[in-house]
C-alpha cells in the first residue's frame, strides 16, 4: 500500500468571527435572548465561535421582517428574482473554497467531500431554481401559481449548507420569504450565507437566519406568522412538529430518517458494488438520512463480497478532515458519538458479529471507526433503527422476492440501491421497493433536477426538481 504524505488544506481562507448575532432584515442584530452557545470543531474540540440562541422575541422579530418583505419580493417578476438567485449561485462558486473549509471545520466532514460534493451541489441547487423562477407558469401548477408567504425552515447538521440550499432556493424562486434555523452544532456556513445575501444585495428581510437549539426551532415552526414549515431532521422531532401544526393552515413538508437497503445480486459487478457500498454507508461518516445502512447480499456471493469489502475498508483513511487524503472525518458531536456507540453495543449484545479494520483513532475529538456487523437478524436493533454513523449491517437473501420483502421491512422508506447486470430485474425491483429514491448500480447520487423524499416514517413532500416547487406554492 502507498504511504501518503499529509496534504492539509489551509484554513487561512476562512475568517471566523469570535461571536455572531442574528441575521434579521438584512442586518446583523444583537439578540434579546442572553443565551449563547459555543460551536466547536468536532475533530479537535476547539471552540470556533460563539453564536446567539434566539428566543421567542427574536424569532418573532425575524418572522415580522420576512412578512414585511413578502409583498415586495413576491410581486417582483420571476426574472428579477432569478437574477438574485443566479447572483447567489455565482458568489457561492466564487467563495466555494472558503465555504468548504468552514463546513469541514464546523461539521467534521472530510474536505474532499465538502469541496467536491457539498459545495458543487449547493451552487447547482441555486442555479437550478434560479432557472425556474420565471417559468413557474409552465411548471404544471396552473397559469399563475402563487407563493405561500413566510417559510419557517429548520435543518440538521449533516449537510448544513446543502440543506440550506435545498430549503432556501425553491422558496425564494417561488416568491416566498424565509426564516431559517440551522442546527446548533453547525451554524457557521448558514451565517456565512447571510453575508452572501448581503453581497448579492438581496432585499432586506427576504432571508433571515436565527441560530439556536430545539427551542428556537419550535418557536419558529409554531409562530402564527409562518405560512409554510419545511423540516429536515429526525422522525421523532418531525412527529412533534406534525402534531403541533395539525389543524392549522400551515403547509408542512417533512424529510426525516431512513434505513436504506443496498441490495447486491450475484450477477453484479462486485468491485463496483464494493465502491457503492462504501460510498453508501461511509460517505459523510454515515451521517446521511439515505445512507445504505443495510447491505442485503445474495447468499451465493456473500463470502466473496464481504472479503472484498473488508479488504477495501482496510484502505480507508480516518483522521484530520482538512487533510485532502482523508476518507472518514469526525463524528459531528459527543451526543451523536454516544448514540452510535450505544447502538453498536446493542448489536453485539444481540448476537451480531462486529468487525472494524485496524484504524488508529486520534486522541482528541469525536471518532468512530468504519464498522461492519455480520450475522444480523431482521429483529436486531441495528437492522431496524437508524444509526446515523459509519456502521453497516449485513443481511443475506436467496431470491429477488425475499430481497424485496427484507428491504421493505422497515418503518422508513427514503432510498434503496440495487446492484445487478439485468435491466429487467432492476426494473422489477424498483417497482416493488417502497423508497422515494431507488439507485441502480450506484448510490448517494444527487442532482437538483431529481426529486428526493420519503414514504412512511421518512416523511412527506419532495425536495428538488419540478416536484420541489409544489411545497412552496399555493396549489
Ligand atoms: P433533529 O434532532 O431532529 O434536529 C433537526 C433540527 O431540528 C435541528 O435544527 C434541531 O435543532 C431542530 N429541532 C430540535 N427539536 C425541535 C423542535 N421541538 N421543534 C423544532 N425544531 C427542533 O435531527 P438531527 O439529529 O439534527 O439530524 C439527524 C436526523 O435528520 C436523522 O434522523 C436523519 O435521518 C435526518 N435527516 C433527514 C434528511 C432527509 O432529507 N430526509 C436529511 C438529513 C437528515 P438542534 O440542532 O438545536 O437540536
Ligand atoms: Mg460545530
Amino acid at each position: 500500500m502507498f504511504e501518503y504524505a499529509p496534504a492539509p488544506e489551509s484554513r487561512d481562507i476562512v475568517d471566523i468571527r469570535p461571536s455572531y448575532g442574528l441575521f434579521i432584515n438584512g442586518e446583523w442584530v444583537e439578540p434579546q435572548s442572553e443565551e449563547r452557545h459555543k460551536t466547536v470543531n468536532p475533530a479537535t474540540e476547539e471552540v470556533l465561535a460563539e453564536v446567539a440562541w434566539a428566543g421567542e422575541a427574536d424569532v418573532d422579530r425575524a418572522v415580522q421582517a420576512a412578512a414585511k418583505a413578502f409583498p415586495v419580493w413576491s410581486a417582483l417578476p420571476g426574472a428579477e428574482r432569478a437574477k438574485y438567485l443566479f447572483r447567489i449561485a455565482r458568489i457561492i462558486q466564487e467563495r466555494s473554497r472558503e465555504l468548504a473549509v468552514l463546513e469541514t471545520l464546523d461539521n467534521g466532514k472530510p474536505i474532499r467531500e465538502s469541496r467536491d460534493v457539498d459545495l458543487p451541489l449547493v451552487a447547482a441547487h441555486f442555479f437550478y431554481y434560479a432557472g425556474w423562477a420565471d417559468k413557474l407558469a409552465y411548471a404544471g401548477f396552473g397559469p399563475d401559481p402563487r407563493p405561500l408567504g413566510v417559510a419557517g425552515q429548520v435543518i440538521p447538521w449533516n449537510f448544513p449548507l446543502l440543506m440550506l440550499a435545498w430549503k432556501i432556493a425553491p422558496a425564494l424562486a417561488c416568491g416566498n420569504t424565509v426564516v431559517l434555523k440551522p442546527a446548533e452544532t453547525t451554524p457557521l456556513t448558514a451565517l456565512a450565507f447571510a453575508d452572501i445575501c448581503r453581497q448579492a444585495d438581496l432585499p432586506p428581510g427576504v432571508v433571515n437566519i436565527v441560530t439556536g437549539a430545539g427551542a428556537t426551532g419550535a418557536a419558529l415552526v409554531n409562530h402564527p406568522g409562518v405560512d409554510k414549515v419545511a423540516f429536515t431532521g429526525s422522525t421523532e422531532v418531525g412527529r412533534l412538529i406534525a402534531r403541533g401544526l395539525a389543524g392549522t393552515r400551515k403547509k408542512l413538508t417533512l424529510e426525516l430518517g431512513g434505513k436504506a437497503a443496498n441490495i447486491v445480486f450475484e450477477d453484479a459487478p462486485l468491485d463496483q458494488a464494493v465502491e457503492g457500498i462504501v460510498n453508501g454507508i461511509f460517505f459523510n461518516q454515515g451521517h446521511v438520512c439515505c445512507a445504505g445502512s443495510r447491505l442485503l447480499v445474495q447468499e451465493s456471493i456473500a463470502d466473496e463480497l464481504l472479503e472484498a469489502l473488508k479488504r477495501r475498508l482496510g484502505t480507508l483513511r480516518l483522521g484530520d478532515p482538512l487533510d485532502k487524503n482523508t476518507d472518514i472525518g469526525a463524528i459531528n458531536s459527543a451526543e451523536q458519538l454516544a448514540k452510535i456507540r450505544e447502538l453498536s453495543e446493542a448489536g453485539e449484545a444481540e448476537g451480531a458479529e462486529r468487525w472494524s479494520p485496524p484504524c488508529p483513532i486520534p486522541d482528541r475529538g469525536y471518532w468512530f471507526p468504519p464498522t461492519v456487523f455480520t450475522g444480523v437478524a431482521q429483529s436486531h436493533r441495528i437492522a431496524r433503527e437508524e444509526i446515523f454513523g459509519p456502521v453497516l449491517s449485513v443481511l443475506t437473501f436467496r431470491t429477488p422476492a425475499e430481497a424485496v420483502e427484507k428491504a421493505n421491512n422497515t418503518p422508513y422508506g427514503l432510498s434503496a440501491g440495487v446492484w445487478t447486470e439485468k435491466g429487467s430485474l432492476m426494473l422489477w425491483m424498483a417497482s416493488r421497493l417502497r423508497a422515494g429514491v431507488v439507485w441502480s448500480n450506484t448510490f448517494n447520487r444527487f442532482d437538483p433536477a431529481s426529486p428526493f423524499g420519503g414514504y412512511k416514517e421518512s416523511g412527506y413532500g419532495r425536495e428538488g426538481g419540478r416536484h420541489g416547487l409544489e411545497a412552496y406554492l399555493a396549489v
